[in-house]
């Protein structure tokens, strides 16, 4: 049967979850993500789950996967079972690409990422500046929205790659009351306004991964169940999107809670490659728990 976008039954229960991507191995800002979700779990009564982003099957793989379940086992955390394995739910995620189509609010884009940058460079020759996303990627340009259906039906045909968006303009046109969120994190609390607008045309499935981390991510978290979102600063505006999918698909609302980030020697933050604070070289170095809970402030 085919998986349509299933929110799960409310709970009686808080339901947090950790949700990372195996591209790489975990380090101290993941450490600090899982015990964040884990101790407000506990703390409230609630649930923890685990969540496997996987839907980029090119840099995911399974050595990084099971690198997750021995880095959380040995933090000492437990999860509840089934682990959510994105890639095993492209179906539901699918279907909200649809339901999303059948609402007039999707459009084959077709330029590449050098395409994009070549726009962008020769209008800002003049000294003029394109607009960015906040995380610094120039928005997507006009070209592919204004397509007639016929052009695109051809370079569909014609085997041209392409990746769907969302009409950021007639989704917002759709959505009656102002967008916001209840956030409880570190960096503001309240209601915090939502302008899913600053983004652009967002994607929503790509041409190498048949959806995009806003739309499973949007449609996991519903079918999980998932009351609490406890993720890093770092994906607290993207919050706007995830809120805009949510009205758009009938989805209920978390509460969002976006902590601090956990930041390297030069000040920015963790990536994956950077060996000295991955969990399993510290673990290596023969620290416990205890440490890393205690070089994590908690
Ligand atoms: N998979 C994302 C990451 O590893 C986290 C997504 C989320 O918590 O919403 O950064």
């Amino acid at each position: 049967m085919a998986e349509d976008i299933m929110p799960a039954p409310p709970s009686d229960k808080p339901v947090y979850r950790f949700a990372p991507s195996p591209n790489g191995f975990l380090h101290l800002g993941h450490a600090l993500s899982a015990f964040l979700n884990h101790d407000m779990a506990a703390a409230n009564g609630g649930r923890f789950l685990l969540r496997i982003e996987d839907i980029d099957l090119a840099r995911c793989n399974p050595e990084f996967e099971a690198a997750i379940y021995r880095d959380l086992g040995w933090l000492g955390l437990r999860w509840e079972a089934p682990v959510r394995r994105q890639s095993e739910h492209f179906n539901a995620y699918h279907a909200a690409l649809d339901r999303l189509t059948d609402m007039d609010l999707v459009y084959p884009a077709f330029l590449t990422r050098g395409e994009v940058k070549a726009k962008v460079t020769a209008y800002e020759a003049d000294g003029k500046n394109w607009p960015r996303d906040p995380d610094g990627s120039p928005l997507y340009p006009d070209d592919d929205r204004h397509r007639s259906g016929a052009e695109r039906r051809r370079l569909i045909a014609d085997g041209v790659r392409h990746a769907f968006r969302l009409d950021m303009k007639k989704a917002l046109a759709l959505v009656a009351a102002p967008l916001n969120w209840t956030e409880t994190g570190d960096r503001s609390r309240g209601e915090i306004p939502a302008d899913p607008s600053v983004w652009g045309d967002v994607v929503l499935s790509r041409s190498d991964a048949p959806s995009s981390y806003h739309l499973s991510v949007t449609v996991d978290d519903a079918a999980q169940g998932i009351t609490h979102v406890v993720r890093g600063l770092d994906l607290f505006e993207a919050t706007a999107v995830h809120r805009l999918l949510q009205e758009l698909l009938g989805l209920p609302q978390p509460v969002y809670h976006h902590h601090r980030l956990v930041v390297g020697a030069d000040g920015r933050k963790l990536s994956k490659s950077e060996g000295s604070t991955g969990l399993a070289a510290l673990r290596d170095q023969g620290l416990g728990v205890g440490d890393i809970r205690c070089i994590l402030g908690l």
